[in-house]
C-alpha cells in the first residue's frame, strides 16, 4: 500500500487548503494511506507530531478555505544535506512512499534535490544503521509530484498557479472601493500590488478595474520617458471628464535602468505636474487572504487529482512531474525545466534582456 503525503510551502496561497484536500481524499480513494507534513519542510526535518496520517473526514470544509491549514514555512535546514537526510529518516518511519508539494520554485526545487538524493540518503541511513534492510528495500525510490500555489501567478509551463486569481480578485475588490473615494474627491491613487517578478496582478487587474496606467516588471520604460507619457496619458483622461486616477505599479516593477519603481516617486510626479491630489496605498497582505474563489477551489482540486496519479505513476527513470494548467486542460510537465525556466525569465528581466524575456515566453514545454 502506498502512503502518499502532503505539504504546503513558501508563500501561502489561497486554494492550497483546497488542493490538500483532494490530495487526500483521492489518495484514500485510490486505497493508499494519506499523509500531511505541517509547516513545510520544517516538519519533514522535524519529524514526530509534524507529519500525521489523515482521514477523509479531517478536510471537511477545507475547499474554500484561504491560507494553508497545515501551516507553511521557510526552512534553511532542508537546503543543507544533512537536513535532508534527517528528512528521509522521518519520512522513512512514518512509512512515506511519496510526497505532494504545493508550492513555489523553490519548493518544487527542493522537491526534485531531495528525490534524486533518496538513492544516496538511504543508502546513508542503512550504512549507519539507523534504517533496517527492510525498511531500506520498501523505501527505494522517492515518488514525488509539485503542484503550484503562488499568488504571482509566476511560473513557466503553466498558464496559471494556484492562488492566483484569488488574489486578483481581493486587488480588483480593494480597487472598487478606493475608486469610490478617488470618484468623490476627484483624487488620483497610487496602488502597489504584489508580484516580484511576474507582472501578472498589476496587469489583469488595471485591465479589470480600468486603470490609468500600470507598471510591471517585465516591460520597463526609459527612466526619462515614463514619467513624460504617464502624464500625458493621465492628463487626456482628465480632459475626457474622468474624475479619478488608478496608477498600479507591481512590487517588482523597475525602469530601464533597473532602478524600482517607487510608488512615492509616482506620486510626486502626479502633485508636481498634474497637480492632482495624490494617495498612496499599498495593499499587501490582504492580497493573500480570504477565501479562494470558484476558480482557484476547481484548479487546485483538478490538480490534486491529478498529482496522485501521477505519484502511482512514477518510476524512476522517468523526470519529476509539476501538475499545470494549459488551454483549459490540466497537464503534466516537467519539473525541473519548469523551474529552470522560471529562473531564466527572472534572470533576462534582472539583466534587462527583454528579447530574451519574448524569446523564452515561446518555448515549448516539455512533459
Ligand atoms: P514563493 O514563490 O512563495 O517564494 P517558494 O517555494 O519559491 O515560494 P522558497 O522560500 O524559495 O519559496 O522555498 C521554500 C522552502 O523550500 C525553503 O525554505 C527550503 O526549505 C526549500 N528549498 C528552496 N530551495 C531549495 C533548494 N535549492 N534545495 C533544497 N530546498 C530548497
Amino acid at each position: 500500500q502506498q502512503c502518499i503525503a502532503v505539504m504546503t510551502s513558501g508563500g501561502d496561497a489561497p486554494g492550497m487548503n483546497a488542493n490538500v484536500r483532494a490530495i487526500i481524499r483521492t489518495a484514500i480513494h485510490k486505497n493508499c494511506k494519506a499523509y500531511v507534513i505541517h509547516e513545510g519542510y520544517s516538519g519533514l526535518v522535524n519529524g514526530g507530531d509534524f507529519i500525521k496520517e489523515i482521514h477523509w473526514s479531517d478536510v471537511n470544509g477545507w475547499l474554500s478555505d484561504g491560507g494553508t491549514n497545515i501551516g507553511t514555512a521557510r526552512c534553511m535546514e532542508f537546503k543543507e544535506r544533512e537536513g535532508r537526510l534527517t528528512a528521509c529518516h522521518n519520512m522513512i518511519n512514518a512509512g512515506i512512499t511519496a510526497l505532494i508539494v504545493c508550492g513555489g520554485d523553490g519548493s518544487l526545487t527542493g522537491a526534485d534535490l531531495f528525490r534524486a538524493e533518496w538513492p544516496s540518503l538511504i543508502k546513508e541511513l542503512l550504512d549507519t544503521g539507523k534504517i533496517t534492510q527492510d525498511q531500506f528495500d520498501k523505501h527505494q525510490f522517492l515518488n514525488i509530484c509539485g503542484t503550484v500555489g503562488s499568488i504571482d501567478n509566476d511560473m513557466s509551463s503553466t498558464d496559471v498557479t494556484i492562488g492566483s486569481y484569488s488574489s486578483l480578485d481581493r486587488i480588483c475588490k480593494a480597487i472598487d472601493y478606493i475608486d469610490a473615494t478617488a470618484n468623490s474627491h476627484q483624487r488620483a491613487f497610487v496602488i502597489e500590488v504584489m508580484g516580484r517578478h511576474c507582472g501578472w496582478l498589476a496587469l489583469m487587474a488595471g485591465i479589470a478595474t480600468s486603470a490609468d496606467y500600470i507598471f510591471i516588471p517585465e516591460s520597463p520604460s526609459k527612466q526619462s520617458e515614463w514619467s513624460e507619457h504617464m502624464c500625458k496619458v493621465i492628463s487626456k483622461h482628465r480632459e475626457r471628464g474622468k474624475r479619478k486616477t488608478i496608477v498600479i505599479v507591481a512590487e517588482g516593477a523597475i525602469d530601464s535602468s533597473l532602478n524600482p519603481i517607487s510608488c512615492n516617486d509616482v506620486k510626486d510626479i502626479l502633485v508636481e505636474k498634474l497637480g492632482l491630489d495624490t494617495r498612496v496605498t499599498t495593499l499587501g497582505h490582504v492580497q493573500r487572504g480570504g477565501p479562494a474563489v470558484a476558480f482557484d477551489r476547481y484548479l487546485a482540486t483538478m490538480q490534486g487529482v491529478y498529482a496522485v496519479d501521477a505519484v502511482l505513476n512514477g518510476n524512476p527513470d522517468t523526470p519529476s512531474p509539476m501538475i499545470g494548467i494549459s488551454e483549459n486542460k490540466i497537464i503534466k510537465r516537467n519539473l525541473v525545466d519548469a523551474v529552470k525556466l522560471t529562473k531564466s525569465v527572472a534572470e533576462a528581466i534582472n539583466a534587462k534582456d527583454f528579447d530574451k524575456v519574448m524569446e523564452l515566453r515561446d518555448t515549448e514545454f516539455s512533459e
